[in-house]
């Protein structure tokens, strides 16, 4: 199985990030999607893990699926928080003897309302370390170009994110809608003297109430001028639909005109707003 640290030398990268179904028809629309997303040939795909805890058998078995029963690298979501140190170890081991070769070391945020307990490592630069001293993994991390929203000051945050990456073989971002988002990060991580690749993470938004609540969740500014193309439309769903896809080609056109070439879409686990940007693009051709 490639490891994702020899895909990214080797050149621009188009991955897709989906979420473990809960039900069986959201099952069902999963291996849909996979199944026609795969002739696009992205570089590799990524599967989340439920920090709470509900999804976490689902994450292993998805992505050994995927990489035994597909041409798709798969690289699984790990995160740390409400773990303890011996079950993310043998988690890890899990994962090496299945084969997989990426994994994307992250610490979570467990529902409040769980009372898990807060797990032995603090951070994500820990489990980066525990993955490496496990196994022979291509790891990656979480960057947050508009900051992490429990940071309180800016600088702290580049900081951290920078020995962060320092650390690992690559970063995804967090979704944002502005490209000057981008380069403003790009340009703070180059100035700290980031050398790792990082990759732009694109969500394409098709519902604005749900992804405005992601948004603030994450600390991603909901441009107004977004917002308003947005609720012009809120009630017509095909209209909305249509504005969401239109903003993400064009968020991608204007990074792929100040250098980025490589994207990880959120796909939600569908596949027809992926398939219209990446065609938009002309990254299907
Ligand atoms: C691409 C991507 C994929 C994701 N996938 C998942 C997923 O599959 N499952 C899931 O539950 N969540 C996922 N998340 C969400 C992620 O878990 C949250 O954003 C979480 O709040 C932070 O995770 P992190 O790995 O960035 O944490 P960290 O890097 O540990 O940072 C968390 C906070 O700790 C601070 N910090 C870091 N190091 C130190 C230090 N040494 N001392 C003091 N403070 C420090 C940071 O500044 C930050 O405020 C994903 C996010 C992204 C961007």
């Amino acid at each position: 199985m490639p490891k994702i640290v020899d895909i990214l030398a080797a050149g621009p990268s188009h991955s897709f990030e989906f979420f473990p179904p809960k039900t069986p028809v959201a099952e069902r629309q999963l291996e849909e999607t996979l199944r026609e997303l795969e002739p696009l040939h992205p570089t590799f795909v990524s599967v989340t893990y439920g920090a709470g805890g509900t999804t976490r058998e689902m994450t292993h078995d998805i992505v050994t699926r995927i990489n035994r029963e597909t041409s798709l690298t798969a690289m699984a979501h790990l995160t740390c928080a409400a773990h303890t140190r011996a079950e993310l170890t043998e988690i890890v081991t899990r994962y090496e003897d299945a084969g997989i070769r990426n994994i994307l070391a992250l610490r979570g945020d467990p529902p409040k309302d769980l009372n898990l307990p807060p797990g032995d490592l603090a951070h994500a630069t820990d489990l980066v370390d525990l993955v490496r001293d496990t196994g022979d993994f291509s790891v990656g991390v979480a960057v947050h170009p508009e900051g992490h929203p429990a940071s309180t000051d800016r600088a702290t945050d580049r900081r951290r994110q920078a020995e962060k990456l320092a650390r690992a073989d690559f970063g995804i971002s967090q979704f944002f809608f502005e490209a000057s988002v981008w380069f403003e990060f790009l340009g703070d991580l180059r100035e700290l003297g980031v050398t790792t690749r990082v990759i732009p993470g694109i969500m394409p938004v098709l519902n604005v109430k749900s992804v405005k609540r992601m948004a603030e969740m994450s600390g991603a500014d909901f441009p107004r001028a977004l917002e308003q193309r947005l609720r012009a439309v809120e009630n017509d769903e095909d209209a909305m639909r249509a504005v969401g896809i239109e903003a993400a080609t064009e968020l991608c056109s204007e990074l792929m005109a100040g250098g980025v070439d490589s994207f990880h879409f959120y796909t939600l686990n569908r596949s027809s707003a992926t398939r219209e940007i990446y065609s938009n693009l002309g990254f299907d051709a």
